[in-house]
């Protein structure tokens, strides 16, 4: 077989591409048509594709390049351990180096006594992993009724068949028979889609109060973990009213149930803090981490849980792991990665610098008239498109068609931007300059511009 390289005609490069090659989140036909866009090369904020285009990417790949491309000191610290120890399990009383320098300083990181590491692979991984936790916690503490997780419609928890599950996409429901059940959905706090005549605060209140709505139906008993974004990421940017944290909060102190904050996107530095529950002051049980762990570098996640949680599991043998729980290379990579984020300051540059420029010229799009609704939170934003500004409509029947043209006109005027229905997102590596927030800005408005 002829092996293609980055230096290979894209015509060949796609046609191989589709003739083998199933992509996730994709309408494989329609792609096969007018063929993927084959990314070759990246430094900083910058893709290049085979063509020979500078793409500037303010998605961080997929929420995860926190530190921007090109990092050599990850590279060398890929290079590094597989030298060293390439691979060996933490399953059978062993444990190696890296994952024992990852865990500590996730523990470090990590707020109020989130102080246990769990290793997984990915985002979807470390939910799963939460889901049998919060289970064998409770069956551990002699409540071995207490099963059903409360989780959030348009909440995205990854797609594996329990993480698929708690997250509340109809999309991923609808062909795989999910959720499992012992499953359950609450609304989400989407007050401009969602809130009608309320106020975001009333609205974010009677949002909350669903949860111990849901409770009281199931029998709090019976409820072991309510799991939520702090901020929902690939359900559009989505920032809850300032009163829907602290009436959650409430609700499962009052009743003694598991928190789950997925920190897959807002972690390390996404929010311009450290992790995204710091940013909504919220106190959860057990965080799940990922992508920015690593900034993507190296597939890793984990679920770090507090010390109550880690001082019931580790009272039994808990039947779960994955070969590649902590393995030596992701962790390694990991360890690497937070160093950068510390010892060069790019989470705090992130907080004081970049986020509050982003700010003030991604808002600056609010008068485009297909933009109702500019929302920001560090480095995480999203442009809600409306044919009615006042009514706050959306694109109704063709709901997600602004946005896939706007997306389209992003990709040709060669910025990558998400779009979720009609809100189309940005979240670009932490490191990104105030030019190149310039160069985002002019990209976006002229794709505006063109849909329109
Ligand atoms: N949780 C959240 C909040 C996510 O945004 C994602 C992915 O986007 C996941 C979990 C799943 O992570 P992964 O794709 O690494 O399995």
């Amino acid at each position: 077989m002829n092996i293609l390289t980055p230096n290979s005609p894209t015509a060949e490069l796609q046609a191989l591409d589709a003739a083998h090659h199933m992509h996730p989140f994709t309408h494989g036909a329609a792609l096969r048509e007018k063929g993927a866009r084959i990314i070759t090369r990246a430094e900083g904020v910058w893709l290049n594709d085979s063509d020979g285009n500078r793409i500037l990417d303010a998605m961080a790949g997929l929420w995860c390049v926190n530190v921007g491309y090109g990092r050599e000191e990850l590279a060398e610290a890929a290079a590094r351990q597989m030298r060293e120890l390439p691979f060996y399990n933490t399953f059978f009383q062993t444990s190696h180096v890296p994952a024992i320098n990852l865990a500590a300083r996730l523990a470090e990181l990590a707020p109020d006594d989130l102080n246990h590491v769990f290793f997984a692979n990915s985002g979807s991984e470390a939910n799963d992993t939460n889901l049998r936790m919060v289970r064998a916690y409770w069956h551990v503490k002699g409540q071995p009724e207490r099963t059903h997780i409360i989780a959030r419609w348009n909440g995205y928890h990854g797609s594996g068949v329990g993480s698929g599950s708690m997250g509340g996409m109809k999309s991923i429901h609808s062909q795989g028979g999910l959720p499992i059940p012992g499953i359950h959905h609450i609304d989400q706090p989407h007050w401009y889609l969602e809130g009608g005549q309320m106020t975001p605060e009333e609205f974010g209140l009677a949002r909350a109060q669903q949860l111990e709505e849901k409770i009281l139906e199931i029998g709090a008993d019976k409820v072991a973990a309510f799991i939520a974004e702090p901020l929902q990421g690939a359900g559009g940017v989505i920032v809850p009213p300032a009163t829907y944290w602290p009436e959650i909060q409430r609700i499962v102190d009052k009743y003694g149930i598991l928190l789950i904050a997925d920190e897959v996107i807002t972690g390390f530095g996404r929010t311009g803090q450290w992790f995204g529950c710091q940013t909504m002051d919220v106190r959860p049980d057990i965080m799940t981490v990922a992508k920015g762990l690593s900034s993507g570098y190296q597939p890793i996640g984990a679920s770090i849980v507090s010390d109550e949680v880690a001082r019931v599991i580790d009272g039994v043998e808990f039947n779960h792991g994955y070969t590649y729980s902590g393995h030596p290379v992701a962790c390694a990579v990991a360890l690497e990665n937070l160093r950068l984020l510390d010892e060069e300051g790019i989470v705090d540059r992130a907080r004081t610098h970049v986020a509050p420029y982003l700010k003030q010229r991604f808002e600056s799009l609010a008068d485009h008239p297909l933009v109702g609704e500019v929302k920001i939170i560090g480095l995480m934003g999203s442009l809600a498109l409306t044919p009615d500004k006042p009514s706050r409509a959306s694109f109704a029947a063709e709901a997600g068609t602004a946005g896939l043209i706007t997306r389209e006109r992003c990709f040709a005027n060669n910025l990558i931007m998400r779009h979720v229905y009609d809100r189309m997102i940005i979240s670009p590596p932490l490191v990104i300059s105030h030019e190149e927030i310039d160069t985002l800005v002019e990209r976006a408005r002229l794709s505006l511009d063109e849909a329109h």
